[in-house]
């Protein structure tokens, strides 16, 4: 693959992030360390919510965090006014750690524990994103036990399969995800609760893809969704006043990509959803989206150090980092593409094709294919760009590697946010066989 995308170069020759030189914060921090962009990050935010706001509609944006999630992170969305997603009791805790304000967390999942919902209820957060019977049921009884009122959402399967990788597509009629549009599955979930004492029903939820580069099927969902909503208005003269469609939109992970603007999707979703109402005089819902990939994806840069290299003539020359599958699963699991140069070189002439294998014990773990670098040496940074959703978060210690550092780069400064793991914390669960001799 030979990029022709254009990174930040300073007059050493060197990659910068965020103003800061790659090559001084891989020697600050160590390799492999993920480095965000923080400015990326909040200026993605503010289009985002600007969007909303320069429309008129009420909206919440909020971060579905499952992509990066970190109390700094946390932080930051809280700072920029966000609302925050988070999928079980482990996120949940690391927003109240980061004082993330209650009301503005939506909680989602396909199996939630009784324990994480009594969680949600203790923190008494804003909004619980009901997925299935089992949930509903659960909820009517925990409400009605503690006498505590929580609103919820409906998700739905709307039975749209939008424009992407088909292992992560979410929105088609056989998915895991949510209450069944098509059939009265929703329909039945509605009936159950929109008279509840306790339970708020705000209305219908759906995520139909991830990495979409396209605003025909979100505007396609809103019109199935509303039409629903709008149903249950005449059956059941309930108006709901929520109409949230997930996230999705997609980033540049090469140069193959080629995203929308985070102005363009919620523009195109707000003028359809817009005209769907003023056609049917069923009033406009707030929006809500969940941004997650879009928010942090390609702010992150991990940089690795490199190391050994095997050249097979005629077959293949690799060229060995300090990380792989174990901090970026998503090359093995889902075939991801990804772009890289050499940190340290970026001036230097691209003409060696080499795959970029991690020091996992698979033959698979290799994170990108028929790159095209300048010959490099041990010693050497590689960076590799947009790493900063999905990355971290799937990170493992298969083979016992520590997980990396993570930092976050602001106006050229940066900051430590996730400290570098040690073998200690890799033992610290283990229990010796012999514990009582030993102490
Ligand atoms: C994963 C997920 C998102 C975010 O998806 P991105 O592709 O990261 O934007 C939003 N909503 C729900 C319900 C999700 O499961």
């Amino acid at each position: 693959m030979v990029s022709t995308l254009h990174y930040p170069v300073n007059q050493e020759g060197h990659l910068t992030i965020a103003g800061a030189d790659a090559v001084e914060l891989a020697k600050e921090y160590g390799t492999p360390v993920i480095a965000y962009n923080i400015d990326l990050v909040r200026q993605r935010a503010r289009k985002f919510k600007d969007t909303f706001d320069e429309l008129n509609v009420k909206s919440q944006v909020a971060y579905a965090s499952k992509a990066f999630s970190s109390i700094a992170i946390y932080q930051v969305m809280k700072e920029e006014g966000l609302s925050l997603d988070v999928v079980s009791g482990g996120e949940l805790y690391t927003a109240l750690k980061a004082d993330f304000p209650p009301d503005k967390i939506h909680f989602h999942g396909n199996n939630k524990s009784y324990q994480e919902l009594e969680m949600a209820f203790d923190a008494n957060i804003g909004c619980i994103v009901v997925d299935n019977f089992d949930e509903l049921l659960t909820l009517r009884q925990l409400t009605k036990e503690r006498k505590q009122r929580m609103a919820i959402l409906l998700r739905v399967t709307p039975g749209i399969e939008a424009h992407t990788h088909t292992y992560i597509t979410t929105g088609q009629q056989d998915s895991k995800f949510g209450f069944d549009l098509g059939n009265g599955q929703a329909d039945e979930a509605f009936r159950l609760v929109y008279d509840d004492e306790y339970i708020e029903v705000l209305g219908l939820h759906c995520h139909i893809g991830s990495q979409i580069f396209e605003t025909n099927g979100f505007v396609a969902a809103a019109e199935k969704l509303l039409l629903k909503m709008q149903q249950w208005n005449e059956t059941y003269q309930y108006t709901c006043p929520v109409l949230n469609l997930g996230g999705g939109f997609g980033i540049r992970y090469t140069d193959e990509d080629e995203p929308l603007s985070p102005e363009i999707y919620v523009k195109e979703m707000v003028l359809a959803i817009k005209r769907l109402s003023n056609e049917s005089a069923f009033p406009l819902p707030e929006i809500w989206i969940e941004p997650g990939r879009s928010l942090v994806g390609d702010a992150g840069t991990t940089l690795y150090t490199i190391g050994s290299q095997k050249k097979i003539p005629g077959t293949r020359h690799y060229v060995a980092v300090d990380g792989g599958m174990s901090d970026n699963i998503r090359p093995a699991l889902y075939q991801a593409k990804y772009d890289a140069k050499v940190a340290n070189r970026m001036t230097a002439p691209t003409n060696h094709i080499v795959t970029i294998a991690g020091k996992c014990c698979e033959s698979g773990d290799k994170l990108i294919e028929d790159l095209s670098i300048p010959e490099v040496q041990t010693g050497d940074i590689l960076a590799m760009f947009s790493t900063g959703a999905y990355g971290y978060a799937m990170a493992s210690n298969y083979n016992r590697l520590p997980r990396p550092a993570v930092v976050f780069v602001e106006g050229g400064q940066s900051q430590l946010v996730i400290r570098r793991e040690v073998y200690e914390d890799i033992v610290r669960n283990d229990l010796s066989l012999y514990e009582s001799e030993e102490k």
